[in-house]
């Protein structure tokens, strides 16, 4: 059965004595008008929604068409983290992110992030966002591959902040290595890319962390950890002093004739 407004419209045009070809047209334009049909989530998203309700609150967010290709029917906004002692972390900006990956993000801070937070001086309170859901092409280049972000399967992490208000930034050379060591193992172990320092030029101040599916179970773990010794090792010595012109003309001569024997460096 059309419904009433449409079907009152076609009936006026059926009544004005219109032809087929135009009681058609008239039918078009009217459902042109009409919005689209309701989408409503998955049976799977549903059972996502409530795992996710009992590590997190958050808050499904509308269903996206635009753009095509990152139409997406399950991303939800992820406000806070339930941790295991019932106090809440929250991931600030608040991101958005596929039901799926908030869950393996939410379950990332509850076990694994807050107990190593811990042995830094005390509890886990905030940690920051700096990219989330995104249509783009990876690495923002265009006509690039679609990124991870663009599915809403990716996030990019900046710091932890403490709740006595000290802050660590996971790609900072001086903050403690042993934990930013651990802070990869246990991303590593959960998320099946992990981008940071050292592995493209394009994460030299962030960590990526996405839940791309790849054939054969492939991961990707590549985040250098570096300290303050390997940066003093990579700086040049200081220059040598001028030595005085008779050493440098001897030393010239010296180094000629080397080469021309075919001992060169
Ligand atoms: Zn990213």
């Amino acid at each position: 059965m059309l419904p009433l407004a449409l079907g009152a419209s076609v009936a006026a045009a059926a009544a004005a004595g219109t032809s087929d070809l135009e009681l058609q047209r008239e039918l078009y334009r009217e459902l042109h008008k009409m919005p689209p049909a309701a989408v409503f989530p998955s049976s799977e998203t549903l059972a996502c929604y409530d795992r996710l309700g009992k590590v997190a609150r958050f808050t499904p967010v509308p269903i996206r068409v635009e753009p095509a290709q990152c139409a997406r029917f399950d991303m939800v906004q992820l406000d806070r983290i339930v941790m295991p002692d019932q106090t809440f972390v929250a991931v600030a900006p608040p991101p958005q992110l596929q039901c799926t990956m908030a869950e393996a993000l939410a379950e990332w801070l509850r076990t694994d992030v807050g107990p190593v937070a811990a042995t830094l001086g005390g509890p886990l309170a905030t940690v920051t966002e700096l990219a989330s859901y995104e249509c783009r092409g990876r690495n923002n280049i265009l006509g690039a591959k679609l990124s991870e972000h663009g599915k809403g399967n990716a996030i990019d992490i900046g710091a932890i902040k403490l709740k006595n208000g000290a802050t660590f930034t996971l790609t900072d050379p001086q903050v403690s290595k042993p934990f930013r060591e651990q802070m990869r193992t246990l991303a590593c172990a959960r998320f099946t890319t992990v981008l940071g320092p050292g592995s493209d030029g394009y994460h030299e101040e962030h960590i990526h962390l996405d839940l791309a599916e790849r054939s054969h179970g492939y991961r990707i773990c590549q985040w250098n950890i570096i300290d303050h010794e390997t940066i003093a090792a990579a700086v040049p010595l200081p220059r040598p002093r001028p030595m005085n012109l008779t050493s440098v003309q001897t030393r010239s001569r010296d180094r000629g004739t080397a080469i021309k024997n075919g001992a060169g460096p």
